[in-house]
C-alpha cells in the first residue's frame, strides 16, 4: 500500500494535465469598460438592491452560502481574476427561485433558491453560474453592445435586468420609465459561457457540474407563484444539459461534494422560519410610479410639478447625446439624463408629487433592447411596458408611417391619465430601429388641454433628430 501512494500521486498529476487539455476554453466577450467600472456599477446597484429587497440577516444561512461562494471564488482561473473585484454573498428573504450577481462581485441568493435545491451541489451550481457572469464581465460586455450611454446612466438598466421580475421592474420604474426588464437580459451566448465556465469552476472546487444542470431542471419544473424568474434572465441556450454533462465528463470529477450536513441543517433552519414573502409583497412599499427623471444612482432631480408651466420657447437649443444622436428642443427645457434615456422638460413639468416622480410636459428619448428586431413588434412591446407602469394608458388608433432621423419609423398617439396629477395627458410616440437592433423612441408628453401648444413642437423635435455615425 505504502509503495503505491507515490504512483497514485503521479497518476493524479497526469490526469489533471489531461483535464486542462480537454476543457472548453472560454474567452470573455469584448468590453469597452474597465474592471473598475464594473466595481462602481455593482456598488451603486447593490445600494439600490439593499434598499429594495429584504436581506435575511441570519448568520447560519449567510455564512453557509458565503462558504460555498468563497470555495468557488478560490477556483476562478487566474486569467479571470480581477484584483478590484470583491465577491460578497447575501441571502434575500423572498420565496422566488432566483439569484443574481452584480458587476464586480456582489451576489444575492434568494431564500427560495436555497429551499428549492435538493443538494448543496445544486446551490453551488447556481452560484458558480452567477460567478462566471461576473468574472467574464457579462454585464458591462452587454452594455458595450447595447447602449451608447455613459456608464453612470446604465446602472439602473443593468440592475433592472439582472434583478428581473417584479423587483426588477420596481427598481426600473424608479429609474427608467418602467422599461426595466426589457434591457440587458443575458444573451444565449453569454449563458453558454457561464454554464461552461461555471462547470470548470465547480469541478476545481470539488463539485460535480452535473449538479448545475440538475438545479436548472429543478427550476424549470417549478411554476406557479414562485415562478422561475431565473430562467427568463438566464435563457436556456439549447441542449444545456447535454453540453454541461459533456463538459463534466471531460473534467473527470471524482468524489465530488454533492450534499453536506451543513446543507441539511440550513434547510431545516429555513423551514423553521416564517415563510418568505414574495418579492412583490416585499417590495410593495418601495415601488414607485413612472419616473424618467433619475440618474444612475436613483437620485431624483429636484423638480417641482406645477399646474402653470411656461409654454415651449420658439427658440431651440441643440444637444448631442452620447455618440448616438443630436436633437433640438425648446431652449427653456432642461436636459435630465436617465437610464438608457434622456428627458427634456420645462420647469414645473417634472418632479415629485404625492411621493411619485412625475413627468407631465416635455419629451423623452431613449433606446430599448428587444428580441424581435422588427419595428412594429418592438414598438408594441414598448407600449406594453409603458402600460405596465401607466395602467390607464390607451392607444387611440394604429401607427402612421413616418421618417425618424432619416429612417423608416412609426408614429402613434396615446392617451393617459397621470396617476399623480389626475390630469388626462396625450403622448406622441415616434420609433425607429437602430442598426444594432435596438429600438429608438421619442415620447412627447403634455396635458390634453395644453396639447395644442405641443403638437407642432413634438413634430419639430422629431424632425430635428439626427443619428450620429453608424447608428
Ligand atoms: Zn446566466
Amino acid at each position: 500500500m505504502r509503495v503505491l501512494r507515490p504512483q497514485m500521486i503521479v497518476a493524479a498529476v497526469v490526469l489533471s494535465v489531461s483535464i486542462v487539455g480537454a476543457q472548453t476554453k472560454i474567452t470573455p466577450p469584448k468590453n469597452k469598460y474597465s474592471p473598475s467600472d464594473d466595481v462602481k456599477l455593482g456598488r451603486d446597484a447593490a445600494a439600490q438592491v439593499e434598499q429594495q429587497l429584504p436581506l435575511l440577516r441570519d448568520d447560519n444561512v449567510t455564512s453557509y452560502v458565503s462558504d460555498i461562494g468563497q470555495r468557488l471564488v478560490d477556483a476562478i482561473p487566474a486569467e479571470l481574476r480581477h484584483p478590484e473585484f470583491r465577491y460578497t454573498f447575501k441571502v434575500v428573504n423572498v420565496k422566488e427561485i432566483n439569484a443574481f450577481a452584480l458587476p464586480g462581485g456582489p451576489m444575492y441568493v434568494n431564500r427560495g433558491m436555497i429551499q428549492a435545491a435538493k443538494t448543496e451541489g445544486e446551490v453551488a451550481g447556481v452560484v458558480a453560474h452567477e460567478l462566471s457572469h461576473v468574472a467574464l464581465r457579462h454585464g458591462t460586455a452587454q452594455a458595450t453592445k447595447a447602449t451608447p450611454y455613459e456608464i453612470g446612466t446604465i446602472a439602473g438598466a443593468i440592475l433592472g435586468a439582472i434583478v428581473g421580475g417584479n423587483a426588477g421592474s420596481a427598481i426600473a420604474q424608479g429609474t427608467q420609465f418602467g422599461l426595466g426588464t426589457a434591457f440587458l437580459r443575458y444573451s444565449r451566448e453569454y449563458e453558454k459561457q457561464a454554464d461552461i465556465e461555471g462547470s470548470q469552476i465547480m469541478a476545481r472546487a470539488g463539485y460535480d457540474p452535473r449538479d448545475m444542470a440538475n438545479m436548472f431542471r429543478t427550476i424549470e419544473q417549478q411554476g406557479g407563484s414562485a415562478g422561475p424568474q431565473w430562467l427568463s434572465d438566464h435563457p436556456n441556450p439549447g441542449n444545456r444539459y447535454a453540453y454541461i454533462t459533456q463538459e463534466a465528463q471531460s473534467l473527470h470529477v471524482v468524489n465530488a461534494r454533492h450534499d453536506s450536513s451543513g446543507f441539511q441543517s440550513v434547510q431545516a433552519h429555513l423551514r423553521g422560519m416564517p415563510p418568505a414573502p414574495s418579492t412583490e409583497e416585499a417590495t410593495k412599499n418601495t415601488r414607485t410610479g413612472r419616473n424618467p427623471n433619475t440618474r444612475g444612482g436613483g437620485e431624483t432631480n429636484s423638480g417641482r410639478i406645477s399646474t402653470n408651466v411656461e409654454r415651449p420657447s420658439s427658440r431651440y437649443s441643440s444637444y448631442d447625446e452620447g455618440n448616438l444622436f443630436r436633437i433640438s428642443v425648446p431652449s427653456n427645457w432642461r436636459e435630465l439624463p436617465g437610464n438608457n434615456s434622456v428627458t427634456f422638460a420645462p420647469e414645473g413639468g417634472y418632479g415629485s408629487l404625492n411621493q411619485q416622480s412625475v413627468f407631465t410636459h416635455g419629451i423623452e428619448a431613449g433606446v430599448m433592447r428587444n428580441e424581435s428586431h422588427q419595428l412594429e413588434t418592438a414598438t408594441d412591446e414598448l407600449i406594453q411596458s409603458l402600460a405596465q407602469s401607466n395602467p390607464r394608458m390607451r392607444r387611440s388608433r394604429g401607427y402612421d408611417r413616418d421618417t425618424i432621423g432619416g429612417r423608416n419609423g412609426l408614429h402613434a398617439t396615446l392617451s393617459n391619465q397621470n396617476d399623480a396629477t389626475g390630469r388626462t395627458e396625450r403622448i406622441a410616440l415616434y420609433t425607429t430601429m437602430l442598426n444594432d437592433g435596438t429600438l429608438f423612441y421619442l415620447l412627447g408628453v403634455a396635458p390634453d388641454d395644453e396639447y395644442g401648444n405641443y403638437d407642432q413642437v413634438f413634430n419639430r423635435i422629431a424632425d430635428s433628430l439626427r443619428f450620429i455615425e453608424s447608428h
